[in-house]
């Protein structure tokens, strides 16, 4: 592979990245309307602004490159999206949290997967700049995985008794659940 396929490959790769992360601007605020816990909504909500973060990156890293960042549809993001939003219409509640907290780790480990692989060609790039700031996103991605891995501990439990009181408190019910 020559130098300047691989320059076109990274591209390529921030293209789909770039598409992935909008797609989570907008499906983060859906799953922090659909979660009961308290904690697992601040979590999406803290995840949202970090994610927005993650997008005005990659639009740096675009214009160092003097490139569009447009033009790529993530359609692996597409999917756990889709999947994600079926669990918020076939279960409630705790359950539902549990489902959210499967498919939001799905999205994490997704996103992991691509920046590691931005990274690897950032760095035969010589493109140090941006393999620091990909690894900046890189960190938030495994660090809101961790965090949903610590909150599923409670949540599988109060899902697995549903009628059980989850220590956070009652939180939301039903009511203004995203379709
Ligand atoms: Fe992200
Ligand atoms: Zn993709
Ligand atoms: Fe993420």
């Amino acid at each position: 592979m020559t130098h300047q396929d691989l320059r076109q490959l990274y591209i390529d790769e921030l293209k789909d990245l770039y598409s992935a992360e909008n797609q989570m601007v907008k499906a983060l605020p859906k799953m922090a309307k659909a979660a009961s816990s308290e904690e697992l909504r601040s979590a999406f909500l803290e995840h949202l602004e970090e994610t927005k973060g993650q997008v005005e990156r990659l639009e740096t890293i675009f214009d160092a490159l003097e490139e569009s960042p447009k033009g790529k549809k993530c359609a692996g993001m597409e999917g756990l999206v889709k999947e994600g939003s079926e669990n918020i219409s076939e279960y409630e509640e705790e359950v539902l949290d549990a489902a959210l907290i499967g498919a939001a780790q799905r999205v994490e480990h997704y996103e992991i997967a691509g920046y590691g692989t931005v990274i690897a060609f950032a760095e035969l790039l010589g493109e140090n700049q941006q393999v620091s700031l990909l690894q900046e996103t890189l960190q938030e991605e495994k660090t809101a995985d961790e965090k949903l891995t610590e909150l599923s501990k409670d949540i599988n439990v109060a899902a697995e008794h549903p009628s059980a009181q989850m220590s956070e408190g009652k939180g939301k019910r039903k009511a203004g659940r995203a379709a």
